[in-house]
């Protein structure tokens, strides 16, 4: 259990690749933080400088309130799991969970047990009552040890198996533990290494992409797991993926990077309802939010947009928060997510023309993807449950139907800077680094173009 703080930090590699830029955050005791963001965000690089696996090359990271940037690994008290999670062949499962018990020969303090204590009462209560100052001295040093604990050198036997076979209950793997782990699915070997890093009393869990070898079902499962195993562990996690769908179920706080910069930090409800830029609005939630470029019109504290020649009303919510921050008339980047739409056959008031191009039947949902009059693409999530035949049927290649959204489905982007026209002051840009009011923006040399490409899936890795 432990706070982590991290302040100004930075990661400058071979002092010239700028991978992390002034991280800032902020864990609370027991919390449960992913960082999310494209391949090559900075995302390990992060998480290895709090493990203490890369150098911090400026600013300073404390955990449980200690400055920790010079402290080995072994002294910062985490445990950590990595997506190649190496397993030794030749030992079973057992000896691998409890491998880094038996490594570990620090001294550690623990409690007596009842008839240590017991003695240990004894002794000094023989002490006292001999009297004299030698033994009353010898009394006294007795009762600090006796309140202290016991001193001992790495775990006891008894200690390693009653760890190990704690976690592999918890994991439910008690029924491995005497087979290597060449007899186990990819599933099963996840779990001793999620075991193993149990085991180990550690202030701060560190995870770094721990799902992404399993396939998808599995994935699905261990995810549910990891929010059990979080309830059951209940200390400070950080947890590292490029998937915005373990991002969002697994997180307490999302920190979401693009090119070694924070873009947001927020629950996931907040990333979703109210991401600050349009990279987190088109990050999380997939398929990724529609955009169109269009104009905000505002008419005496009354919003509007006009696409295609329709004018569609902002009402209720979002037009009073536009009002309240006297957000002018402009051109936007207006953002609808592809669940937040509709189509229909036939035309309303507010609803726009537009070209069913492909559909693809997911099942519960169907993704249609249409074009706009001006070609701008856009995908919207069907449910199939309450559609009808006919409705079912129309949904062709070549057909023209119309799509609608209510003004609460709205965000708001300016196009230059990418920044939610509703984000608080402080919210940074798409395009750039983190502005506060009043500062400069902050040069980019050219070594520092973005370091990250499109998203890469695992196989092009
Ligand atoms: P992520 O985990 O988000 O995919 P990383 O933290 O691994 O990203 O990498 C961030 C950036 O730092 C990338 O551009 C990567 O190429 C670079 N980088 C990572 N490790 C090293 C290294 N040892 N030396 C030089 N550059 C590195
Ligand atoms: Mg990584």
């Amino acid at each position: 259990m432990a706070r982590v703080q991290l302040i100004d930090v930075k990661k400058i590699y071979q002092g010239k690749v700028t991978a992390v830029h002034d991280f800032n955050l902020d864990i609370a005791d027991k919390e449960f933080v992913v960082f999310v963001g494209p391949s090559g965000c900075g995302k390990s690089t992060t998480l290895r400088m709090v493990a203490g696996l890369e150098d911090i090359s400026e600013g300073e990271c404390y955990i449980d309130g200690v400055l920790v940037n010079d402290l080995l690994p072994k002294d910062r008290h985490i445990s950590m799991v990595f997506q190649n999670y190496a397993l030794y062949p030749h030992l079973t499962v057992f000896e691998n969970m409890a491998f880094p018990l038996r490594l570990d020969k620090s001294l550690r303090t623990i409690p007596w047990t009842e008839e240590e204590k017991a003695e240990l009462e004894a002794k000094i209560k023989k002490l006292e009552e001999a009297g004299d100052e030698k033994s009353k001295a010898k009394a006294e040093d007795l009762k600090q040890k006796l309140e202290k604990g016991h001193v001992v050198k790495g775990y006891t036997q008894d200690e390693v198996f009653e760890k190990v076979t704690e976690a592999a209950k918890v994991l439910d793997i008690t029924r491995f533990l005497t087979r290597k782990p060449k007899a186990l699915s990819g599933g099963q070997r996840q779990r001793v290494a999620i075991g193993r890093a149990m085991v180990k009393d550690c202030k701060v869990f560190l995870m770094d992409e721990p799902l992404s070898n399993l396939d998808a079902k599995l994935r699905n499962q261990m995810r549910a797991e990891i929010i059990l195993l979080r309830k059951r562990i209940n200390t400070t996690f950080i947890y590292v993926t490029h998937d915005q769908t373990e991002a969002m179920t697994l997180g307490d706080r999302i920190v979401c990077m693009r090119d070694g910069f924070i873009m947001q930090v927020g629950t996931p409800a907040q990333l979703f309802d109210m991401p600050d830029n349009l990279f987190v609005a088109q990050f999380i939630g997939a398929p990724m939010m529609n955009t169109f470029n269009t104009h905000l019109l505002e008419n005496g504290g009354k919003y509007s947009v006009e696409l295609f020649g329709v004018k569609i009303p902002v009402d209720g919510e979002k037009g009073k928060a536009l009002a309240e921050k006297k957000i002018p008339s402009q051109d936007i980047l207006l953002g609808v997510r592809p669940e937040h739409m509709t189509l229909k056959l036939k035309k309303d008031a507010s609803s726009i023309p537009v070209t069913i191009k492909v559909s693809e039947m997911m099942g519960s949902e169907i993704h249609v993807h249409v074009l706009t009059q001006d070609d701008t693409k856009i995908i919207v999530r069907m449910p199939t449950l309450n559609m009808s035949e006919e409705e079912k049927a129309a949904i062709i290649p070549g057909q023209e139907v119309f799509l609608s959204f209510e003004s609460k489905a709205m965000h708001f982007f300016n196009p230059e800077n990418e920044k939610n026209l509703l984000a608080g002051p402080n919210a940074v840009n798409s395009k750039g680094p983190i502005i506060l009011p009043g500062e400069k923006p902050q040069e980019q040399k050219e070594e520092e173009a973005p370091l990250c490409g499109p998203e890469k899936s695992e196989e092009e890795k």
